[in-house]
């Protein structure tokens, strides 16, 4: 059996961390099977439906490295791949489903259905189900109707009391009862199909051999084992991935700001595809080997269901930037330079200084940067003019040692002529000579007096690419002498 598995994003939304595990599950399945991967667009739900919708969802798997063999733009020999160029499709199964009396003509007016519905709430019956008044019409009156044009929907009648069973390759064994589906609308007033008739149909006709979807999409498992019983298709395996929490447990919700949760987002802010696609494919599954860096082809070739996480899967951001600067530190300095320019380019004057000069400043961070975007605030400190030390430093250099220090480090720094990171370096370890002072008690007061900062990058690099003037004009205005 060649395997065939699908993504189905609804383009009601941008590419959200859930949707790219799910996506990117079904890409390593299918790759480790030298299978198939197939983008489906179900775009059925009209009303919902945003602008760039599609080409979020499909930019950014391909950005992330998850490409499709079949979708909108690399149509196989199964498209359409959208759902609503495919609407005849699903009109032709309805009207054999009608024949065969598994499905009606339901001519309820929303008027009507939404007195049913309060008769149910009335009776404390919380999920409402439809009471089948429609299938009981006589043929004669369906008729009429349909020439009188009465807007009608299709409704799949469901079995009494049947029992659906699947091997959900996450879950196991899981068993379903018809009683609590009710008859559900297969196509709507306005011709078009709902999710759990159309996804069927398509599975089908795509020749879909396993589903990885989220797990909210159990409880409409039983709603399409239906359809594929009436038609007598044989169904995917399917596997219900378990929900992506928070740290404090809770299911990420779309609106939790706290954490970012499209995949654009990261892009912006400078993740590295790679970094992302080794992160989430740790969301819910692991190789149950002791490590937690993958490249893609590792992944492609561990990845197996077996090891699906049956438990829900915790999303910690900082173990993702931990990753992604794991990712960034292994950049060769081209790609590393390729990554930080643009976020300096829309902050800083590019042109104030020399390519060389830039270069140096931002191989600086290349080991602690998390992101690209965290590069704009890091070299702030090469653009501050006149600052003031805080406090807590003043507090620091209040101290006889300190005072040794910085006195002894201004003499020889204004003497300086030619200003490289040798002399740089030769001057500090004559301070620490001539004063017998050393490590933290040198080098904090030379920093906080160059630079107005505790802590930053490599001391000599800094006093060096900050140059002459700056530096002199700096401890003037920081360090009476
Ligand atoms: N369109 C559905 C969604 O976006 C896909 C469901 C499925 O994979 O069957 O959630």
């Amino acid at each position: 059996m060649k395997i065939r598995v699908r993504y189905a994003p609804s383009p009601t939304g941008y590419l959200h961390i859930g949707g790219a595990r799910t996506a990117l599950f079904n890409y390593l399945f299918a790759k480790n099977n030298k299978g198939d991967f197939i983008v489906r667009i179900e775009d059925t739900d009209l009303e919902r439906n945003i602008e760039d919708g599609i080409s979020s969802q499909l930019d950014n798997l391909r950005w992330m490295g998850i490409i499709p063999d079949e979708t909108i733009d690399l149509p196989g020999k199964y498209g359409p791949y959208k759902q609503t160029e495919r609407l005849n499709i699903y009109i032709q199964h309805a009207l054999i489903l009608i024949k065969e009396k598994k499905a009606y003509y339901c001519f309820c007016t929303p008027q009507y259905l939404e007195e049913m519905r309060k008769k149910q709430a009335d009776k404390n019956i919380l999920a409402f189900q439809y009471d089948g008044t429609c299938s009981k019409l006589e043929q004669s009156v369906i008729e009429e109707n349909l020439q009188n044009k009465i807007s009608y929907a299709i409704r799949v009648k469901i079995p009494t009391n049947k029992s659906y069973k699947i091997k959900d390759l996450v879950r196991g064994n899981v068993e379903f009862n018809s009683v609590d589906l009710g008859d559900y609308i297969i196509i709507k007033s306005n011709g078009v199909a709902t999710y759990n008739f159309a996804v069927v149909i398509d599975d089908h006709l795509m020749e879909i051999s396993h589903v990885f979807r989220g797990e909210e999409h159990l409880s409409n498992t039983p709603k399409q084992l239906v359809i594929y019983e009436y038609f007598n298709w044989k169904m995917p395996i399917f596997a219900h991935l378990t929900l992506i929490v928070n740290n404090k447990r809770k299911k990420l919700s779309k609106r939790d700001g706290s954490i970012i949760q499209f995949i654009h987002q990261y892009r912006k802010e400078g993740y590295l595809p790679e970094a992302i696609f080794n992160f989430i494919a740790l969301l819910g599954w692991s190789s149950h080997e002791e490590k937690e860096i993958y490249t893609k082809e590792q992944l492609i070739k561990l990845f197996t269901p077996k090891y699906l996480s049956k438990a829900p899967s915790m999303f910690d951001p900082e173990k993702l930037v931990w990753m992604n600067n794991y990712y960034i530190k292994r950049l060769n300095v081209e790609q590393y330079l390729a990554l930080v320019t643009p976020f300096i380019k829309e902050k800083y004057n590019w042109n104030s200084k020399t390519i060389e000069w830039w270069k140096e400043v931002l191989l600086i961070y290349q080991s602690q940067l998390e992101y690209g975007s965290q590069i704009n605030e890091l070299v702030s400190l090469f653009f501050k003019n006149n600052f003031k030390v805080d406090i807590e430093a003043k507090t620091f250099l209040n101290d006889n040692e300190c005072n040794l220090v910085c006195t002894t480090f201004i003499k020889k720094i204004i003497d300086c002529k030619n200003w490289t990171s040798d002399n740089v370096k030769n001057i500090i370890n004559e301070v620490k000579k001539e004063t017998n002072v050393n490590g933290k008690l040198l080098f904090m007061p030379i920093r906080i007096i160059t630079t107005g900062q505790m802590n930053g990058p490599d001391l000599v690099s800094t006093i060096k690419l900050l140059g002459y003037d700056t530096i002199i004009n700096n401890v003037k205005l920081n360090f009476k002498y």
